[in-house]
C-alpha cells in the first residue's frame, strides 16, 4: 500500500492506494498553521488512520509546498513559512518509523499524471499548478527532477518574460523580486490585475465567471492572463522543451486555456513550431496526493 500526503496552507490530505493505483481510502485535516510540532503530528495522525481503516501498513510520501535542500536537509522556500528551516522528512521519518520521501507539491502533480494521469507513457512532464500562487514541476520517466538546488521547475519565481512597459518591473513578490510569474498568472495575480485595471474588486473565481458571461473586462483579465501564461510556458519550452505540460490547480479547470494556448505559442517560442500538448491534471485535486503516494514508485 502507499499513502500520499498533500500538506497545503489550509488542509492536510492523506490518501492510501493499493499497488494498482485505486484509492482505498483517504481523510484531510485542517492545517494546524504556524505550528510545526502541530503540523508533524497531524500527519502522523493521518497515516496511523489510514492504516487502521486499511489494515496494511504503507510506504509515505508527502508533497508539500517547498523543498527540501540538498545543502542543509531542511525546508527552504515554502510558503507555509512556519515549515522553513525546519528538517520535515527527517522528522516525519522518525515520528513514524520508516523513510518518508518528500517532494515539491508541483513535481508531486507532475509525478502523479506522468505515472497514470494525463500524462501516461510521456517521457518528460512539465506540471503547472495555478492556484493561490504558481508553481512547476519536473517529472522525467515518472520520477522527480529536483536537480542540484531543488528548484527544477520552480517557474513561478522567473520573471515573466517578454514584459511589455505596463509590466515592468512588476508587483513585488514575497521572494524578494519582482515581476515573478507568480504575481501574474496564479488566482492572487489575476484579481489583482483585474483590481488594477478596472478599480474592481473580484476574487479569480469572479474574474473567471465575468469572462465566461462574455463580460468585457472578464474577457480582457483572461486575454492578458492567456497571453502571459503562454510567454512564461514559450520559455520553458525554449529551455526543456518538455514532451507534455499539465496543468493543475483552479485556473486550470478553465477550458478555455486549452484552446488559446497552442495558438498563441507560436509567436514565442524559438522557431515558432510548437507541438506540444496542454492538457488538464486527470486528477484535478487529487494529483498531490496520488503523485506524493507515487514518490515510491513501482519497480521497473
Ligand atoms: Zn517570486
Amino acid at each position: 500500500m502507499r499513502i500520499g500526503i498533500d500538506l497545503g496552507g489550509t488542509k492536510i490530505e492523506a490518501l492510501a492506494m493499493d499497488e494498482h493505483g485505486e484509492e482505498l481510502t483517504r481523510h484531510r485535516v485542517d492545517t494546524p498553521r504556524d505550528d510545526y510540532d502541530g503540523t508533524i503530528a497531524a500527519m502522523v495522525g493521518l497515516v496511523k488512520l489510514l492504516e487502521s481503516k486499511t489494515g496494511r501498513m504503507g510506504s509515505v510520501g508527502a508533497g508539500i509546498p517547498g523543498s527540501i535542500s540538498e545543502k542543509t536537509g531542511l525546508v527552504k522556500n515554502a510558503n507555509s513559512t512556519w515549515l522553513n528551516g525546519r528538517p520535515l522528512d527527517k522528522d516525519l521519518s522518525s515520528a513514524l518509523g520508516r523513510e518518508v520521501r518528500i517532494a515539491n507539491d508541483a513535481n508531486c502533480l507532475a509525478v502523479s499524471e506522468s505515472t497514470d494521469g494525463a500524462a501516461a507513457g510521456k517521457r518528460v512532464v512539465f506540471g503547472v499548478i495555478l492556484g493561490t500562487g504558481c508553481g512547476g514541476g519536473v517529472a522525467i520517466e515518472g520520477r522527480v527532477h529536483a536537480g542540484p538546488n531543488g528548484t527544477g521547475g520552480e517557474w513561478g519565481h522567473n520573471p515573466l518574460p517578454w514584459p511589455t512597459d505596463e509590466e515592468n518591473p512588476g508587483p513585488l513578490c514575497y521572494c524578494g523580486k519582482r515581476g515573478c510569474m507568480e504575481m501574474w498568472v496564479s488566482g492572487t495575480g489575476l484579481a489583482r490585475d483585474y483590481r488594477e485595471m478596472t478599480g474592481q474588486q473580484k476574487t479569480a473565481r469572479e474574474v473567471i465567471a465575468a469572462f465566461e458571461a462574455g463580460e468585457s473586462e472578464g474577457v480582457a483579465a483572461v486575454d492578458r492572463l492567456e497571453d502571459r501564461l503562454a510567454r512564461g510556458l514559450a520559455t520553458v519550452i525554449n529551455i526543456l522543451d518538455p514532451d507534455v505540460f499539465v496543468l493543475g490547480g483552479g485556473l486550470s479547470l478553465t477550458k478555455h486555456l486549452y484552446e488559446s494556448l497552442p495558438q498563441r505559442l507560436p509567436k514565442f517560442v524559438f522557431g515558432g513550431e510548437v507541438d506540444t500538448p496542454i492538457l488538464q491534471a486527470k486528477f484535478g485535486d487529487s494529483s498531490g496526493v496520488r503523485g506524493a503516494a507515487w514518490l515510491w514508485p513501482l519497480a521497473r
